[in-house]
């Protein structure tokens, strides 16, 4: 079989201090793949500039200055992980066979790259990295990944069980890709609506290798809800759910009060009319805010902006 050409997408924000470091692992495991003869000698690395504000993107020239190995391509500004990542795959798909995407801090066994590209050999067009163990993250950031895990196939999202961003995906499916166009991005998510031939590969999750982490809680939750929103409705329809089951409790309640009307019993306390009426508007509330999110949403897809502008290159080939 012919030795596919390998680029390797890497997303880097403010990463002066991790990408010094890891930069040499992953050009290592790229020589290891090469003298395997699993990918074909111009593989690539390709670090994306997610508008960093420190020295990141001087790195990354410095080191395509260096060897030929390191290609870098750096956006106008900071969009956040999902879009660089597809900044990468949708420039890195015209010329190669097939990518793989990791971050750049080291946490994610580059080790088992080698796994990945054999299972495409094997036949699949893409395969998921997945964390065998979560020892290593905060016991809080695991419950809660778990959770949420849960909870998104819960709501009828079809995601890969702790599948983050890791993951091999041949140019064939990246064409595909091109043609999902919202600007709502929820990477992991989409392969799997893609469909072709899939695997999976386990893989450990270390420690951070340096700096710190780029994704707050505020970040966490705000992609945690956008796959949610991005993959189903479901939310929607429980709404609707609930505004049927009050309905019917309203319709019962209603028949109560006439009984007592008729009966002449009807000075009773007024509490339970303001817990009624506080618990309702807290149930509208949390209704209005979750159509909101969707409403939100389809005015950010219908404007269609760019979902990634680049800046600069390192081409040199
Ligand atoms: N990242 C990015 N843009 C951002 C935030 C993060 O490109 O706005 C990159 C970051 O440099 C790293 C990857 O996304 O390569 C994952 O970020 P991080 O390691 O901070 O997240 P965590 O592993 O803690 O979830
Ligand atoms: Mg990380």
């Amino acid at each position: 079989m012919d030795r596919p050409r390998l680029i390797i997408i890497i997303p880097c924000y403010n990463e002066e201090e991790v990408l010094p470091v890891t930069a040499p692992r992953f050009k290592a495991e790229l020589e290891v793949l090469r003298s395997k003869g699993l990918v074909s000698g111009d593989s690539r690395i390709m670090f994306i500039d997610d508008g960093s504000s420190d020295s990141t993107w001087k790195i990354i020239k410095d080191l395509s200055d260096e060897s030929p190995d390191y290609t870098g391509l750096r956006l106008s500004r900071n969009r956040g992980h999902q879009n660089a990542l597809l900044a990468g795959l949708l420039e890195a798909r015209k010329d190669c066979d097939i990518t793989i995407s990791i971050d750049c801090d080291g946490q994610d066994d580059i080790t088992a790259m080698e796994q990945m590209v054999e299972e495409y050999h094997k036949g699949a067009d893409i395969v998921y990295g997945v964390r065998s163990k979560r020892k290593t993250d905060k016991a809080f950031k695991r419950s809660s990944a778990q959770f949420y895990y849960k909870l998104l196939s819960a709501m009828g999202a079809e995601v890969v069980y702790n599948h983050a961003d890791y993951r091999l995906a041949s140019s064939v499916v990246l064409n595909e890709l091109a043609d999902f166009e919202e600007v709502n991005l929820y990477l992991r998510g989409m392969f799997p609506l893609i469909g072709f031939t899939s695997a999976e590969v386990p893989y450990e999750r270390h420690e951070r290798l340096a700096g710190k982490t780029r994704y707050p809680l505020s970040k966490m939750i705000s992609l945690g809800l956008n796959g949610i929103t991005s993959l189903s409705v479901k939310p929607i329809r429980i709404i609707t759910g609930l505004g049927l089951g009050v309905a019917l409790v309203s319709f019962v309640l209603l028949i109560y009060t006439l009984v007592r009307y008729f009966i002449g019993a009807t000075v009773e306390g007024w509490a339970s009319t303001a817990a009624i009426i506080s618990f309702m508007s807290g149930v509208q509330l949390i209704c209005l805010g979750v159509i909101g999110e969707y409403i939100g949403k389809i005015y950010m897809e219908t404007k269609r902006r760019p979902r990634y502008i680049v800046r600069e290159r390192t081409d040199k080939e």
